[in-house]
């Protein structure tokens, strides 16, 4: 690690802005319905409370575009973290006024304050230096913890950096390069890596660059039926990136020359209308007209499994199929249990896949379950994350 981190900083009686990621899903009630988010980042938070930092957490929530509303609001958060922590939380509606400025002025040693959503501010987004300098002007130090931001360069993960002497990054960020860094430089054979979801050019990059280090790359999801169609097989009306036939083509002809393998779904489910209600069946290879593949079929599930169980390493990017529906989320299910069977190390990218596993209740089985889905992809596609990038070298 050459960035620093929390534990080579000295935090005692200092005020510490902690850069999070409470991007947490509300329902209508504003009620947060998965706290996973703010479980991760206790650790962190936890840690600076201990060595006795005045804590100032600045998180986003949603896409509020620049102004403040109710919808979009941190102040739901509040309840979540207090009851997670065991200790009061003091909420801020404001980022950098003087009421904020006072709230902040008056914290102790060993207390928190969650600022409001930092998106409310059109500045933070557009990473506008003056900015970043106010908003750094509230604290001694900086840590970032927000892994599943760190891919965007916005005041509060990478402009609020340069002001500060010492900038590190948090444990969940540590724990995500440990993870995502072995993948990428150093994992142990065979490597498997399964790649799925809907889009064909949010993933060939990251598949590209897999096919390096991997051994096997399994693709299911949307994505399957665009490397299906450039083999030469009927898809039906199968979603397809028609785009980007060629750099389908030119990802086979990388594998044939690393001698590696692109296994793609031997059978299919299907269904005539995009719905969990639609007239299904289960078909092999071919697709016939009026058909759209939904799923992964049972054959195809029992080919990705076996080479599931005999990989030392297993990465995974995207669902198998159409898995909010329930007709259609065996394939992505059976991925999970897989990789929850599998005793070596075993890493979920990000995303939809993370969602699965928590629905299918895996994730505590898993070596590691990433934060960041765009984060994720960008870094294991060797991109550099400027919100690390930003910190301070050890
Ligand atoms: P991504 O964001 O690229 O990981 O894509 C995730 C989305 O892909 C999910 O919402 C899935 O419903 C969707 N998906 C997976 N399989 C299929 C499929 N066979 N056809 C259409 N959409 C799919």
């Amino acid at each position: 690690m050459k960035k620093r981190t929390i534990e080579d900083i000295d935090v005692k009686d200092k005020k510490v802005l902690l850069r999070v990621d409470f991007n947490v899903p509300l329902d209508d009630k504003q009620k947060v319905t998965d706290d996973t988010r703010i479980v991760k980042a206790l650790p962190t938070i936890n840690y600076l409370m201990d060595q006795g930092a005045k804590l100032i957490l600045v998180s986003h929530l949603g896409r509020p575009k620049g102004e403040p509303s109710d919808q979009f609001s941190l102040r739901p958060v509040v309840e979540v973290l207090e009851k997670n922590l065991d200790k009061n939380v003091a909420f801020s509606p404001t980022v950098l006024d003087p009421v904020a400025q006072s709230a902040i002025e008056c914290l102790k040693a060993g207390e928190c304050i969650l600022l409001e959503n930092i998106r409310f501010y059109p500045e933070e987004e557009q990473n506008d230096p003056q900015f970043a300098k106010k908003l750094a002007s509230l604290a001694d130090v900086f840590v970032n913890d927000a892994f599943g931001t760190a891919h965007r360069a916005h005041a509060s993960t990478t402009g609020v950096a340069k002001y500060f002497n010492d900038a590190a990054c948090g444990f969940l960020i540590q724990k995500e390069l440990e993870f995502l860094g072995a993948m990428a430089e150093n994992p142990e054979h065979p490597f498997c890596a399964i790649v799925g979801g809907a889009k064909v050019k949010d993933k060939i990059k990251v598949i590209s660059r897999l096919l390096d280090k991997a051994d096997d790359i399994l693709i299911g999801g949307g994505m399957a039926y665009t490397f299906l169609k450039v083999k030469g097989h009927q898809i039906g009306n199968s979603i397809l990136d028609d785009e980007h036939l060629d750099l389908v083509k030119e990802l086979y002809q990388q594998a044939a020359d690393q001698n590696k393998n692109i296994h793609t779904p031997v059978d299919h489910i299907v269904a005539n209308e995009f719905n969990n209600d639609a007239k299904i069946k289960s078909v092999d290879i071919d697709i016939p007209d009026g058909f759209m593949g939904m799923d992964i079929g049972p054959k195809s599930i029992e080919n990705f499994l076996s080479i599931i169980e005999k990989s030392k390493t297993v990465l995974w990017n995207g669902p198998m199929g159409v898995f909010e529906m329930s007709n259609f989320q065996n394939g992505t299910f059976k991925v999970a249990e897989g990789m929850a069977n599998n005793p070596n190390t075993t890493v979920v990218g990000g995303g939809d896949s993370v969602a699965a596993v928590n629905q299918s209740q895996k994730a505590s089985k898993m070596s590691h379950v990433s934060t960041g889905g765009g984060a994720s992809l960008e870094f294991l596609e060797g991109k550099i994350l400027p919100g690390i990038d930003a910190l301070s070298e050890k």
